[in-house]
């Protein structure tokens, strides 16, 4: 199956998916004397819920899944989808009330049944999970302490929900629908099992070592992994693996890094990582032997998923480095299509894999442009940030039959965006890998 039919394949199944709850309801016997509205707040409560529980589903990471979209679009969807269902799921009660003013006590905890409190409790969960995913940075929230409050007001919300249905028993009124509500209960936590206890399991089996820390310019280290046995990992130039560096992968913390290393290697794997917080601040101290398990590859922004006659790669700080997996890859493949590069970064000493990039332009049809904010007094280059106007004076001729990769801070990533926008190229050439999938 292609990609585009692919695509079509998921999106049509998560339409069937989360209807199923809505075919349930009109196979007979159907609750008699309930108004249309009352039918209809109950329909949309099932979508929204069906929706939540498909929702861990698509953060299982399943490569099947992910491959057509990539994954930050899969989160992306994720993310809007929730609010989507989350709305759904407020608005069962919000018509239950307005089509019978008398059903207000229900929201009362204390005047309702066993039904309506699991019910409230599901929507307090939900509530606060979207509040904090919301505000995570306002509330100074750790992202692995958000992760973390994620999973289990997701679980919490879906297993109170579930039994709302099963105490209002309304829908759930012949053993075999009674089945289907269990049985996809029973998927969800199996699904939680499996991504928290199966699948580090298996990689324990596989897994890596830390074989080299270099310091490399900007704050930046470069991180080279080899495997601790036989396997291998096979990535696509430009995609990224979630990584961890405990001594078990059971642990909740894992942080997503692109491989810089070439795709023709796949038994020493390359990452640059920036110091920028708590994980990525300590990887300068990590000893070579150190225990790595990695979850990939993961990320459709590649240049094997877009021939092209040739490409620009345009990076701004750490995101040069999906750009360099590009580069050593199209090197060791002896590719010969041309690539004009435009770097940005602070000033000459903070240009991290400087060298390696001099080292690539001996090797290949490759031409760097830096682009420096401070630069020193002497510097010849482009200053500044990178504007249309600097693409401009070094853009080839033909720029509009090549390919466009940028990856680098969204300020810049945006403006650059914009920029090519209004030289007419056209919006299928263009990708571009965020750093922020949270
Ligand atoms: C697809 C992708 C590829 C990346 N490639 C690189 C790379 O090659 N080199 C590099 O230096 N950085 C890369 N990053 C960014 C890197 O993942 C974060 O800088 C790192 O996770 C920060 O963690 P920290 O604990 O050091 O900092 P923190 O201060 O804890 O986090 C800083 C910010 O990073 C994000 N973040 C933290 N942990 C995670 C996580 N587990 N998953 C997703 N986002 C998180 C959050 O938005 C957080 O606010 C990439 C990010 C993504 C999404």
């Amino acid at each position: 199956m292609n990609r585009v039919m692919s695509g079509f394949f998921w999106i049509s199944l998560y339409l069937l998916v989360v209807l199923v709850p809505v075919f349930l309801m009109l196979i007979p016997p159907a609750p008699s004397g309930r108004s249309f509205w009352l039918e209809l707040s109950v329909a949309l409560g099932f979508v929204g819920l069906t929706q939540i529980a498909v929702q861990f589903v698509l953060i299982a990471r399943f490569k099947r899944l992910t491959a057509p979209y990539g994954i930050d679009i899969i989160l992306q969807y994720h993310r809007q989808i929730a609010l989507v269902a989350v709305c759904l799921v407020l608005a069962h009660p919000l018509i239950i009330v307005i089509d019978n003013p008398s059903r207000l006590k229900l929201l009362n905890p204390l005047g309702g049944n066993w039904a309506s409190r699991c019910a409230l409790l599901s929507v307090l969960m939900l509530v606060t999970l979207v509040v904090s995913s919301l505000f995570r940075e306002r509330l100074k929230l750790s992202y692995e302490r958000w992760r973390l409050l994620h999973l289990l007001l997701g679980v919490a919300a879906i297993v109170f929900a579930q039994l709302h249905v099963s105490m209002a028993g309304l829908y759930t009124n012949t053993l075999w629908k009674h089945a289907i509500w269990v049985a996809t209960s029973a998927a969800m936590v199996g699904l939680v099992v499996y991504l928290r206890v199966l699948r580090p399991a298996w990689q324990r089996n596989y897994h890596w070592r830390v074989a080299e820390v270099r310091p490399e310019r900007g704050g930046t280290h470069a991180l080279v992994l080899e495997p601790v046995g036989n396997h291998r990992m096979a990535f696509a130039p430009g995609q990224f693996a979630w990584l961890k560096l405990e001594g078990t992968p059971f642990t909740l913390e894992e942080h997503p890094f692109s491989f810089s290393s070439s795709a023709e290697r796949s038994d020493r794997l390359e990452f640059g990582i920036k110091a920028l917080g708590d994980f990525s601040g300590r990887i300068g101290d990590v000893p070579p032997g150190t225990r790595a398990f990695l979850d990939g590859p993961h990320g459709a922004f590649s240049i094997d998923r877009y021939p092209a006659v040739g490409y620009v790669f345009i990076a701004g700080g750490v995101g040069i480095t999906p750009i360099l997996s590009f580069l050593r890859t199209m090197a060791d493949r002896e590719d010969p299509r041309p690539v004009t590069l435009f770097y940005a970064d602070t000033d000459w000493d903070s240009l991290a894999f400087r060298e390696a990039l001099a080292e690539l332009e001996v090797k290949m049809d490759l031409h760097c442009v830096y682009v420096l904010k401070e630069p020193a007094e002497d510097w010849k280059g482009e200053r500044g940030v990178l504007t249309g106007e600097v693409l401009d004076r070094h853009l080839p001729k033909e720029k509009l039959a090549r390919f466009f990769f940028i990856c680098g801070p969204p300020p810049m990533m945006a403006a650059v965006h914009e920029a090519l926008q209004e030289r007419d190229v056209p919006e299928a050439r263009i990708h571009l890998e965020k750093f922020n999938l949270a």
